[in-house]
């Protein structure tokens, strides 16, 4: 059956998302010649079909209107754009060949025809629009250093305050809060993770032997993820990550440990990918793009060596809303060893140290 011109059905290949193209083939119930991409002999899907997942998606866009005071007289916001041309941007949408046939628009207008705005905004494939992630949480997004609408190199907010935030209905913190469990993960029981500390003991005979106790400095100093005396266990998944980060020279030894967990803990997960966001079926997507633009931002600073503590500002105040949100730590990628995690656990007694020994960093090359 050929489907006609300004069809109420498309195919799989109009699209260029993986997801999407799924959909679609999964969903077909017609067979034909799509008359948006000119495929023969394809599966085709009502339009219809596609209007829960679009809504989804489109409720990341607000008409330029909802920033009308910054708007110049005669001119568009600086950051709208085209609807069609900001779907294409940030998700890779539509498919070449449906870009190239000039088509695109009267597709996108049929989606948009069954699409409910959650803003009440009666977008058009060419309304100028904003991406509502840009605001969600009042963010500054992208900008870290100026995230929470304060300065965290400077402001020093105390666990007491950040908690208070948190619990605090539609502060920056609280909306944080709310939308970390998207990117939680649980690390079950028995899990290995690795300890190192600087240098060793001698025995009776003057061999290198581990220190006894390899649990955390009591004093707790100020770190990536805790302030001053704030309780955190730094750990690694590997051997060569926990003594990549204690940046030893050749020569030095370093007493390792074996620590596993004793109980199922949770825990942020920065070390994850943050580009890999289903536009079409995550709930608070807005929400759930700004904190991972922030995140994102955590994830490179916590990764890296701070040259002075005042570097760790940010890093320690996204640890604090983990901490009040009650979660067991931060799982976090090490910049100094490819690859590899590290982890930080907020929670005291989950742990076990097991086997011991002393390493030395032998010179490079050698
Ligand atoms: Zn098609």
């Amino acid at each position: 059956m050929l489907i006609a011109p300004s069809s109420s059905h498309c195919c799989a290949n109009c699209f260029a998302h993986p997801w999407l193209k799924h959909f679609i083939r999964d969903g077909g119930d017609e067979k034909g010649t799509c008359s948006y991409c000119q495929a023969h002999h394809v599966r085709m899907l009502n339009i219809e079909a596609l209007a829960e997942p679009f809504n989804n998606l489109l409720g990341e866009y607000v008409g330029e209107s909802y920033r009308e005071h910054e708007i110049e007289p005669g001119s568009h916001h600086w950051r709208a754009r085209p609807l069609l041309e900001a779907l294409q941007e940030d998700w890779e949408l539509f498919a070449p060949v449906t870009l190239a046939r000039n088509t695109v628009a009267s597709l996108l207008s049929a989606i948009l025809n069954h699409s409910v705005h959650k803003f009440g905004d009666q977008l058009k494939h060419d309304s100028w629009v904003l991406n509502h992630s840009t605001q969600a949480m009042f963010t500054a997004s992208r900008q870290f250093n100026k995230f929470f609408g304060c300065d965290p190199f400077s402001d020093r907010i105390s666990f007491e305050e950040v908690r208070k935030s948190v619990e605090l209905l539609g502060t920056a913190e609280n909306q944080v809060a709310d939308n970390l469990p998207y990117f939680a993960v649980l690390l079950e029981t028995g899990r290995a993770f690795v300890r190192a500390r600087q240098g060793c003991e001698k025995d009776a005979v003057g061999t290198n032997k581990p220190y006894d106790d390899l649990g955390p400095n009591p004093l707790h100093p100020a770190s990536r993820a805790n302030t001053d005396s704030q309780y955190a266990l730094y750990l690694a998944d590997a051997a060569t990550t926990a003594l990549a980060e204690i940046r030893l020279l050749p020569g030095d030894v370093a007493s390792v440990a074996e620590v596993s967990l004793t109980q199922n803990v949770t825990v942020l997960d920065l070390s994850q990918s943050f580009g890999e966001i289903n536009p079409f079926v995550t709930k608070n997507l807005s929400w759930i793009l700004d904190l991972s633009h922030l995140l994102s931002s955590v994830a490179e600073v916590i990764s890296r060596p701070a040259f002075n503590p005042s570097d760790y500002a940010l890093t320690q105040h996204m640890a604090n809303i983990a901490r009040a949100a009650g979660y067991d730590g931060i799982r976090y990628p090490s910049a100094l060893d490819g690859r590899q995690n590290n982890l930080v656990l907020f929670t005291s007694g989950v742990v076990r140290i097991g086997n011991t020994w002393v390493a030395t960093q032998v010179e490079p090359n050698s």
